[in-house]
């Protein structure tokens, strides 16, 4: 028979329990943590969707592989597995271990970035914005048009606008583009794949240009299978060679091994240019740690290395997306907005319509989170005004093009009963969302304010 429930591929060897709370005692710890769920203690929620990065349970090959960690400062054994199972995905020369995605960019744009240079992206992950940005360097999104749509259903809401692409690299000029990135799938745009036609087109108009193309590769397994699902001639092509024909696109890759990596730490940069790498090494040596390490223990590489080879199967995979899927269309059938149709990684709730009497200026995505929190102990992640609003010369709020709330599914975390849950939480809140309420900002840093940011409610 062709099962039609689709079941976790794993078994449990080790649990951990979830702490439960009542109403009355998550009214006061939201309150004293500023009514922001980024500051509650951990132990105080019951199920965590802060982010699935980094949050993923590992295997019990990986934590073999911990004990099994060589630790030696220069050419450990570890290394060059963890080299091994990245070069056998990415094909890449150079492959430089790092503790996190965002090392991996840091040292990337600190090398090419600067002022005056410009890097396309189809949407650019806050932390490649930011070492962008850092370096006076511009960080630009180039989004095809059907990915601003949160209720337009598509098959690959991540793609590049490669006309876009074309125009912009004639008015920059191209040797002001040091690199084109494209982000698989695209975390900021509501983990949308890219597909591979996208990516292909991208290349080629790269390559006219002679500027190389760089995946931020954090959830390519989840892309790759994406495109098995959804796209012509691929159906029957095992994930890994979908991956590897990703891959052999681009010239070089940033990766959070917190993501498709299924680890709690770790990342890294691959390329295929001589020089570029060399450069990056030296830096990394300066920053990082020695090229065979790079700021990770040698178990560290080994529990990637292992990984990386679990999450190419496709049983995970397959129950990976599904589950997402599920909790997705659940909503849907109850009527909850959301970002159609469901991403790899989260669903996002579309806070502008859950919430229409809310406007951008109290905080409608800030409200959903932490009424979630109270219903249920359920943390979830403002995407809206709060983390990318700013302000005008006269202090007024420029709001963000959207106002979402995500809920990011960690990786073999949670069983489909916490699933069904979540789905009970979410639409309770929604039957009650004439009784929320807007919020205002009593403290904020002068950036990255999501984190640590004070609220009250209004009213
Ligand atoms: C998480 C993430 C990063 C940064 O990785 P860290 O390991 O958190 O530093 C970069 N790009 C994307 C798309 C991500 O999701």
């Amino acid at each position: 028979m062709t099962p039609k429930t689709i079941i976790e591929p794993f078994k449990i060897k080790s649990v951990e329990p979830i702490k439960f709370t009542t109403r009355e005692e998550r009214e006061k710890l939201l309150k004293n943590a500023g009514y922001n769920p980024f500051m509650l203690h951990a132990d105080n929620v019951l199920i965590d969707l802060l982010t699935d990065s980094g949050t993923s349970a590992m295997s019990a090959k990986q934590w073999a592989g911990i004990m099994n960690g060589d630790e030696a400062y220069a050419g450990s054994k570890s290394f060059y597995r963890f080299e091994a199972a990245v070069n056998k995905i990415t094909n890449m020369k150079h492959i430089i271990p790092t503790h996190q995605g965002r090392a991996a960019e840091k040292i990337l744009f600190s090398i090419v970035g600067g002022k005056g240079k410009y890097f396309p992206n189809n949407t650019h992950f806050d932390t490649t914005r930011a070492n962008i940005e850092f370096t006076g360097a511009e960080a630009d999104d180039l989004l095809v048009e059907i990915g601003k749509h949160p209720a337009e259903r598509a098959d690959f809401k991540g793609n590049m606008d490669v006309e876009k692409l074309e125009d912009f690299i004639k008015e920059k000029g191209a040797e002001n583009i040091p690199l084109c990135m494209l982000t698989v799938t695209n975390n900021s745009g509501g983990g949308q794949p890219v597909s591979m036609k996208n990516i292909r087109e991208t290349k080629e108009v790269c390559k006219k240009h002679n500027i190389p193309l760089f995946l931020d590769a954090c959830r390519f397994a989840e892309n790759a299978y994406f495109i098995k699902l959804r796209e012509k001639g691929y159906e029957n092509k095992p994930v890994l060679e979908i991956a590897q024909e990703m891959f052999s696109y681009a010239d070089g890759a940033t990766m959070s091994a917190k993501k498709d990596a299924l680890v709690n730490i770790g990342g890294f940069l691959a390329m295929n240019d001589e020089e570029l790498a060399m450069k990056c090494r030296n830096l990394l040596i300066v920053t990082e740690g020695f090229p065979t390490y790079g700021g990770l223990a040698g178990r560290d590489l080994e529990a990637v290395a292992q990984g990386l080879e679990e999450v190419v199967d496709e049983h995970y995979l397959q129950y990976r997306i599904k589950s997402v899927e599920y909790l997705g269309n659940k909503l849907v059938d109850a009527g909850v907005p959301i970002i159609e149709p469901p991403g790899g990684h989260a669903i996002y709730i579309d806070a502008k319509r859950f919430l229409p009497n809310i406007p951008a200026e109290q905080y409608p995505g800030q409200s959903i989170v932490c009424e979630l929190y109270l219903e249920g102990g359920v943390r979830g992640v403002e995407i809206g005004s709060v983390m990318f609003g700013k302000y005008d010369e006269n202090g007024k709020l420029i709001p963000a093009m959207m106002e979402l709330v995500r809920l990011a599914i960690p990786r073999r975390v949670y069983t489909q009963s916490h699933i069904d849950y979540l789905i009970e939480v979410i639409i309770e809140v929604f039957k009650n969302r004439n009784k929320l309420k807007g919020y205002k900002i009593t403290y904020e840093a002068p950036m990255l304010r999501h984190f640590t940011a004070q609220f009250e409610p209004i009213g």
